[in-house]
């Protein structure tokens, strides 16, 4: 086996796991927060993109992606820690703001003024309602 498993890390912390030897064992945990490592959220079919969660279609469904499981296809994915970004959902709610702004009237939504325009408003108004409601959550 010749992976290196020196550009691995936590999927959890984020720690180096330079030091394990491959292939993971399904017990082996990280030395610097104790998580699980033979689980899909280090493992190089993980998606969230995708059904279940797995790219692999053959593999068993892992209900519990951050518990050791015992797929076989498990196959870790070198840097799978991403820092979470703090200001990630700030960014989105101004863009949100920028968007229902741009289409607010008089603005430049490129609609031309004075259209009669009746499913316009009730529909903004539900989008903001729900978006509203997630915010709140
Ligand atoms: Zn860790």
């Amino acid at each position: 086996m010749s992976t290196p498993s020196a550009s691995l890390v936590c999927w959890k912390c984020g720690a180096s796991l330079a030091g394990l030897s491959l292939p993971l064992a399904r017990l082996d945990e990280c030395r610097g927060c104790g998580a699980a490592l033979h689980v899909c959220k280090l493992c190089e079919f993980y998606s969230v993109s995708v059904a279940k969660q797995c790219r692999e279609p053959i593999a068993e469904e892992v209900k519990d992606k951050e518990r050791a499981n015992f797929c076989d296809y498990f196959k870790p994915r070198p840097n799978a820690w991403t820092e979470a970004d703090p200001t990630a959902a700030s960014r989105a709610r101004s863009e949100l703001e920028a968007l229902f702004g741009a289409s607010a009237p008089g603005g430049p939504s490129g609609e031309p003024p004075g259209e009669p325009s009746a499913h316009a408003p009730s529909a903004a108004d539900r989008a903001r309602a729900e978006l509203e409601a997630l915010f709140k959550k």
